[in-house]
């Protein structure tokens, strides 16, 4: 285990905090529960990171990777292990076989522990070295868990993560061999207890959620999920008009919302792409045609990325605020396109291969249309998904 103790600071803009639901303005902190009045009445919400300032330049001239957007983020420098930069590839073929204008694929599997998640993790462990914890602990259905188990090494920090069944055997390897802590219980509220418990009684740093109804993952981490926003700005311009994002509980897709909102807001581009959650049985769908976002949503899927019964604030809002919706598919028709995205040349995880599952339902119904670019975030590697009965057919 190698250990990074150097000190990194924060955004010399970072000025606080804000509650994303009511706009409480907040001092810097973890506000692990959320914004506290939200908290008191029943309605748990996330906060997000407000600057005096927004970047005059969309990239840092010169900078690598996830560094190249450091201006954005809330800490200046983080433990990195070379995240970001991930390809962002046109698919004519694609393009033609949905009848769209142009489909762009986010390969996110491309991060060092093969998705999306390294995006936040390494500014987790960031701020957990900074608030000197001495342990982490995740609930995670697999990609947090083995994303934070490696940066919290290369940080020198010990690791939980807690898990239910679904993580299949590789992602569970990732986990212990670098050196954290697997406990594994019934179910997802289970595994919040636990988290809830390490994390109030023991002084453990919690990195993802512990409530039910839930909030969002640490925001300094989902934060860090802001770069694919700035990333796509650079590789596809202003021209995105659609962002198919698999979603649970919505980190990525408020994270990618909120990444546009601010480049509008600075000038850099002159529209938010529609944002549309593609989930493997009805949640935010239901919540969207009038369902109460705190209530249960129970359902089951071989696409362990995106299971969970529950819907955050943070998704509404990012679907509602940029115009676009969500999308149901299913487990059948999504292992249909986990090969023919291979066949294409993109090998994905089954919750990756359900943005062109629900890029056919959305072309379908209209809700994209037939002259619009649409990126499909592809947001974890098909080496993470060992085969499964279902899966393998
Ligand atoms: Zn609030």
């Amino acid at each position: 285990m190698t250990s990074d103790r150097q000190i990194h600071l924060l955004n010399n803009s970072l000025k606080g905090c804000s509650c994303i639901r009511c706009g409480a303005l907040l001092t810097v902190g973890d506000y692990f529960e959320g914004c506290p009045s939200c908290l008191s009445a029943g309605r748990p919400s996330s906060v997000k990171s407000e600057y005096s300032a927004l970047p005059s330049t969309i990239a840092k001239p010169g900078a690598r990777g996830m560094a190249r957007y450091a201006d954005w983020l809330p800490y200046s420098s983080w433990v990195s292990l070379g995240e970001g930069a991930t390809p962002c590839v046109s698919v004519p073929a694609l393009a033609a076989e949905t009848s769209s204008a142009r489909v762009l694929v986010k390969n996110e599997g491309q991060n060092p522990s093969g998705s999306h998640k390294d995006r936040a993790s390494c500014l987790t462990v960031t701020r957990a070295l900074d608030a000197g914890a001495r342990r982490i602990v995740a609930a995670s259905s697999g990609n947090a868990g083995a994303s934070l188990a490696l940066y919290a090494a290369a940080a020198g920090l010990e690791c939980t993560i807690v898990v239910t069944a679904a993580p299949p055997p590789i992602l569970r390897r990732a986990i212990t061999q670098a050196g954290a802590d697997l406990v594994e219980v019934e179910d997802s509220f289970q595994r919040w207890d636990m988290v809830a418990k390490m994390a109030r009684e023991e002084g453990c740093f919690p990195a993802t959620n512990y409530l039910n109804p839930p909030v969002g993952s640490n925001h300094f981490g989902v934060e860090g999920l802001t770069s694919i926003a700035y990333e796509l700005a650079e590789q596809a311009g202003d021209g995105v008009d659609a962002i198919l994002v698999p979603t649970s509980r919505g980190d990525l897709v408020w994270a990618i919302f909120e990444g546009f909102r601010r480049l509008k807001a600075a000038g850099h581009i002159k529209r938010i792409p529609k944002l549309f959650v593609v989930e493997p049985f009805p949640r935010l769908s239901m919540v969207l045609d009038g369902a109460d976002q705190t209530g249960s949503f129970p359902g089951a899927t071989a696409l362990f990325s995106i299971a969970g019964s529950t819907v955050t604030y943070q998704s509404v809002e990012a679907v509602q605020q940029s115009g676009g919706g969500a999308v149901v598919v299913d487990d059948a028709a999504v292992i249909r396109d986990a090969k023919r995205f291979a066949q294409h040349g993109f090998h994905l995880e089954l919750s990756a291969a359900a943005t062109l599952t629900g890029l056919e339902a959305l072309r379908c119904n209209g809700a994209i249309a037939a002259d619009e670019t649409v990126v499909l975030i592809a947001t974890s590697h098909g080496y993470k998904d060992l085969p499964t009965p279902i899966a393998a057919q």
